[in-house]
């Protein structure tokens, strides 16, 4: 017996109403901040990510796939949007457009990470990315979108959490005073960190271990080392969130791991959802498009993974909008009762109502338990005595009642009830 592979889901028709709730919103929402949408392929050259992600990284080192085409050229599968969208930006030329460039995408990644509730191997998300301007204001927007996503999704006691990781200039100081203040306290922190204080010393901020917590806890904070510029873009997204009112809680702990992720770095959370309490993650990523071969661009973006959304909504209890099933079922019996059944569901479909046609001749019985199940409004049944007088027996399921109704004026009758 075949099972869907390690780490994936088949995403079943109960689920649908959820990813279609969220992808919905997504759209409007893009739509109303005037964001365009993008597709970039689902695989692109494994250097892009060795650069765009950057070695060093959990993804890059362990959690891509990655593999040689049949012509030998090493491709990976997308383990994240940026870098093919940052790509697509450069190789269009989009620099020449009016900036800042806003675009979104949806489509599922990949990473081999380890399968837990809501992570998967293949895994969707939602990614936005403002192109081509260092406007803290633009970083406001940015966190506007996930903020009204999770807001119109129906989340409640949303806040965010906020770092500045600083830029080329202002960070060596910071990772200096890091690495002295961690120094004394190497035979004490894991293996991992560690490896992180040689090669990637901001991460340590965010292991999860136990045994580095109080370490981590007393560590120098990155906002008391910024640049004069860094300090000032910090201090004015700090404003515009003050102004639209919008909860947030410095949190010294945020952070990206490379050189070309700058300034603002950011997550939404929602209280009531657990220990794990971030519904996405961003922040400025200024020179990246500089590190994959283009000219000093600015950037700013998020990713929201869809799978946790849709767990975290089952688990705040929070509907979403269903399409509900067609609102008719027609059942007949013998082969003259069918033709017209099968004339009339052809009728209402064109005339963009919902119906249901049975299959396979059954019972009357059948059809009717089918019509039960089918959570449908009204049930047609045509019969013999039905056909002798041109007419069709309307059932509404509500109340169980019946009548008759002329075959020559259902189309308007039905037009009527249900359009
Ligand atoms: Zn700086
Ligand atoms: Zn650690």
């Amino acid at each position: 017996m075949y099972q869907a592979p390690r780490g994936t889901q088949d995403i079943l028709p109960a689920d649908q109403p959820y990813w279609r709730t969220i992808l919905q919103t997504v759209e409007r929402l893009a739509q109303t901040y005037g964001y365009a949408r993008i597709d970039t392929p689902i695989f692109e050259d494994t250097s892009l990510f060795e650069r765009g992600v950057g070695g060093g990284t959990d993804i890059v080192d362990k959690e891509m796939y990655s593999f040689e085409d049949k012509g030998g050229t090493p491709i990976t599968l997308r383990p994240e949007f940026t870098a093919g969208v940052m790509r697509a930006y450069i190789e269009h030329g989009m620099r020449t457009w009016p900036q800042p460039v806003k675009l979104y995408s949806t489509g599922p990644i990949f990473r081999y990470e380890r399968p837990q509730a809501g992570r998967f191997r293949q895994h969707h998300q939602f990614n936005v990315e403002a192109i081509g301007a260092q406007d803290p204001a633009l970083d406001l927007e940015i966190m506007s979108v996930a903020w009204q996503l999770y807001t119109e999704l129906g989340f409640g006691g949303l806040s965010f959490q906020l770092n500045s990781t600083g830029c080329p200039q202002c960070r060596p100081a910071y990772l200096h005073a890091l690495k002295a203040y961690y120094q004394p306290h190497e035979s004490a922190v894991c293996d991992d960190c560690r490896r992180r204080l040689q090669r990637n010393p901001l991460r340590v901020l965010d292991c999860k271990k136990e045994s580095c917590q109080a370490i981590i806890a007393g560590s120098p904070h990155i906002i008391d080392y910024l640049c004069a510029e860094c300090a000032e873009h910090f201090s004015r997204l700090r404003h515009y969130l003050d102004l639209l009112g919008r909860p947030y809680e410095l949190n010294h702990r945020l952070v990206r791991g490379l050189d070309y992720y700058t300034k603002t770095v950011f997550e939404v959370w929602a209280s009531g959802i657990g220990a794990q309490n971030a519904l996405c993650g961003g922040g400025r990523y200024d020179g990246l498009v500089e590190e994959l071969g283009g000219p000093p661009t600015p950037g700013v973006g998020f990713a929201s993974g869809l799978e946790r959304i849709v767990l975290l909504m089952k688990a705040q209890d929070i509907e979403p909008e269903s399409l509900g099933p067609a609102p008719f079922l027609l059942a007949y019996q013998g082969a003259e009762a069918k033709d017209s059944a099968v004339r009339l569901v052809n009728e209402l479909r064109a005339g963009g109502m919902g119906a249901i046609l049975t299959f396979g001749d059954r019972s009357m019985k059948a059809q009717l338990r089918q019509a039960n199940r089918s959570g449908v409004r009204f049930v047609l049944i045509i019969g013999p005595d039905e056909l002798a007088e041109a007419q069709i027996t309307v059932r509404d399921m509500a109340g169980g009642a019946q009548q008759r109704i002329a075959r020559a004026d259902f189309f308007a009758w039905a037009k009527e009830r249900v359009l």
